[in-house]
């Protein structure tokens, strides 16, 4: 895929790109006065403004539609701003390019419908115009790369992604839980597209803000979309988790932007020593992981000659219990063993299937 580094086309070197706006755009005075207070924090380089809302139930703010790109070319043109504005449908796309939008989001409810996406894509080939493409609501990578490579097949090369958690039915504190594992398989998978953060999305709640901000840098993740509004008690969406722009200042002023790397030679030896000892005792964990497999192997010939089935769930729930137990005493939360027991289990019935298997 070819896809353009952020810095080629909006951010300096490698600072992270920071977007910042209303969760939508309600009036003239709230766009200017946002607008005007976020020029101010100095480190916004995207004005976002929601123009069509997508809402789950009829009858909410379902935004202002054409009237607020009018507003945004005001931004633009007033405060030297660059503007972003989600697009559902081809009709958005062609009037948000008719009204000169600089950048479009791929809301996550498009993101998941191939159909609305294509229809975008086609609206913009030939037009050279950054996409960002948020996640899908679920968490299925294969919809959030058929989305980003339908713009690249459209010849979009400023593609980011935007990550904005998944739909989680279990309990969490998050709106939309963070599933941080799922972007870094984005990263791996896609290492020169460019990944941002939207922890407003994340959270629904100001207070979880700052430590999801936070996290997305230690990630290592190249940007923040936060949600901001001149008054959030008032604001027709997303009211609980939008920032003043002074709360957004504070919350941009407290960051610890961290380096990929350093310059100073003793650190960059330290950090080889410490990988060396990961790598000594990745080492140990695989040979380890052999011999289990071995015996797996071993006692999966021995069920098989004696006709005893390869389940048996009083033992799989000692398994799960005892190892969690065993790893608590050593701090390792049992969250994580679980997980790792749930990962030996499988390979082991998928060995002792073949087995049985065999003729
Ligand atoms: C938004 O950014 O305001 C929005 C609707 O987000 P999402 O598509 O992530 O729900
Ligand atoms: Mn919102």
């Amino acid at each position: 895929m070819n896809i353009k580094a952020l810095n080629t086309w909006i951010t300096k070197d490698n600072e992270p790109l920071i977007i910042a706006g209303p969760c939508g755009a309600e009036s003239e005075e709230q766009i200017m006065q946002t607008a005007k207070a976020l020029l101010e924090i100095n480190k916004i380089k995207l004005f976002r403004a929601g123009i069509w809302k997508p809402r789950t139930r009829p009858n909410a703010f379902e935004g202002v539609g054409e009237p607020g790109l009018v507003w945004l070319t005001k931004v633009q043109k007033q405060f030297g701003l660059k503007t972003t504005v989600e697009v559902a449908n081809a009709q958005h796309t062609e009037l948000a390019l008719k009204h000169g939008v600089d950048v479009l989001w791929i809301g996550a409810r498009t993101t998941g419908n191939p159909f609305s996406v294509q229809e975008i894509a086609d609206v913009l080939k030939g037009v050279d115009i950054p996409v960002f493409v948020k996640n899908p609501i679920h968490a299925d990578m294969q919809l959030w790369l058929g989305a980003i490579e339908r713009f690249s097949n459209s010849g979009i090369t400023k593609l980011a992604a935007i990550h904005r958690g998944f739909h989680y039915a279990g309990k969490t504190k998050y709106r939309n839980k963070p599933l941080w594992e799922i972007a870094i398989e984005l990263k791996t998978l896609l290492p020169e597209l460019p990944i941002i953060c939207d922890p407003s999305h994340i959270c629904g709640n100001r207070e979880l803000i700052p430590g999801v901000a936070q996290k997305a840098l230690d990630l290592d993740m190249n940007g923040l979309m936060i949600e901001s509004h001149i008054d959030p008690s008032v604001a027709l969406s997303d009211a609980q988790q939008q920032l003043t722009p002074s709360a957004l200042k504070e919350l941009l002023d407290q960051l610890i932007y961290r380096k990929t790397s350093s310059q100073n030679p003793e650190c960059l030896d330290k950090l080889i020593q410490f990988r060396n000892m990961i790598d000594e005792v990745d080492d140990e964990l695989i040979n380890v992981l052999k011999k289990r497999m071995t015996i797996i192997e071993q006692i999966g010939q021995y069920k098989k000659e004696h006709d005893i089935t390869i389940f048996q769930l009083e033992r799989w729930q000692e398994i799960l219990r005892t190892r969690s137990q065993w790893a608590e005493k050593l701090d390792i939360p049992r969250e994580h063993t679980e997980k790792l027991c749930q990962l030996l289990h499988e390979e082991s019935i998928r060995i002792q299937t073949e087995i049985m298997n065999r003729k």
